[in-house]
């Protein structure tokens, strides 16, 4: 077992935390929110009076934070955890960011003679409670290698996307490309609707034909075909819409990194932060079909 520094304790770092803490980690937490280390101190957890104090002497340091300035602000400079970290440290960043300050936490980190690993997650709040997240590694082989012994414990499928910053890519990729069939999944299903056809029946048709994707097959955004969706249940997050638009823009910013036109996932962009504008952002990213039915 390991000693584990975890920073960020909010919808996702809270029950990441404490899986930690049940796989039998000595865990050591901080959160700008007392009462968020509140819970992890009851979870059974220590905590420490800051991130610095957290990470002194550990093996591991985990964080799970809002944006990319916030990762910035944790790791780098004079002050910075990799200033301070011991040699034999291993750093992963499990928060969304751009992959432009993964790259460069990434770098500040080899220079350091420190491990590090950008390992964003797929699934939500429920899946980080159930311990079932995909994670998305971004590192050196023998990073990635010691990251599993502590990720295992947090998740089910555990990639090597690449060196540092291929983690953010790899999610960006993947939330583009979710986006993209969420929205074709509505405007499908509302012109067969606007046709006569049954959103059920016409779902059923095209999971058999080869319109099948994941929005359709376990997520489908039209109220009353899936019992377990959002979409059956007022379209309560699930994933919300705040966290689409926000990947969406990690997206473009990829994209204009690499020099790249991405004319799918710019109007997917687009559309997320219309439907946001109008009061939305706190439903879950399938309510997308409101926007599409006008
Ligand atoms: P959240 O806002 O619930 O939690 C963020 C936590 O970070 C808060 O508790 C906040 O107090 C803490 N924090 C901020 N700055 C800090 C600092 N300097 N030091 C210590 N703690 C600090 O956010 P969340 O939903 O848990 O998301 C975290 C990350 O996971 C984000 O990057 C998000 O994009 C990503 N993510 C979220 C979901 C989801 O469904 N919520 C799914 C996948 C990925």
């Amino acid at each position: 077992m390991a000693n584990v520094a975890f920073i960020g304790l909010g919808n996702m770092g809270g029950p990441m935390a404490i899986n930690l803490v049940k796989a039998g980690h000595q865990v050591t937490v901080f959160d700008l929110s007392a009462e968020a280390c509140q819970q992890l101190r009851d979870a059974g957890a220590a905590v420490a009076a800051s991130a610095a104090e957290a990470a002194t002497g550990v093996d591991y340091v985990l964080s799970m934070l809002p944006a990319g300035k916030h990762v910035a602000g944790i790791y780098l400079g004079d002050d910075g955890l990799l200033a301070q970290l011991d040699k034999a440290t291993t750093v992963l960043d499990c928060s969304t960011i751009d992959a432009a300050t993964a790259r460069q936490v990434g770098e500040a980190a080899a220079a350091a003679g420190i491990g590090f690993m950008d390992s964003p997650v797929s699934g939500g709040v429920a899946a980080a409670a159930a311990g079932t997240l995909a994670f998305m590694c971004g590192g050196s082989a023998e990073t990635f290698e010691k990251a599993q012994l502590i990720l295992q414990d947090m998740g089910k499928n555990i990639f090597h996307a690449g060196p540092a910053g291929a983690g953010q890519v790899a999610k960006g990729c993947n939330n583009m490309l979710l986006a993209i069939h969420m929205i074709g999944s509505c405007e499908a299903l509302e012109m067969g609707a606007r046709n006569g056809l049954d959103p059920k029946v016409l779902s059923q048709i095209m999971l058999a034909s080869s319109g099948r994707n994941w929005s359709l097959e376990v997520y489908n955004p039209y109220p009353g075909v899936m019992e377990t969706a959002p979409a059956s249940n007022d379209y309560k997050p699930g994933f919300m819409v705040d966290l689409m638009a926000k990947d969406l823009g990690l997206a473009l910013e990829i994209a204009q990194l690499s020099d790249f036109d991405n004319p799918m996932g710019q109007l997917a962009s687009e559309l997320y932060r219309q439907h946001q504008e109008a009061g939305n952002g706190q439903r879950d990213f399938s309510s997308i079909l409101e926007k599409l039915q006008g």
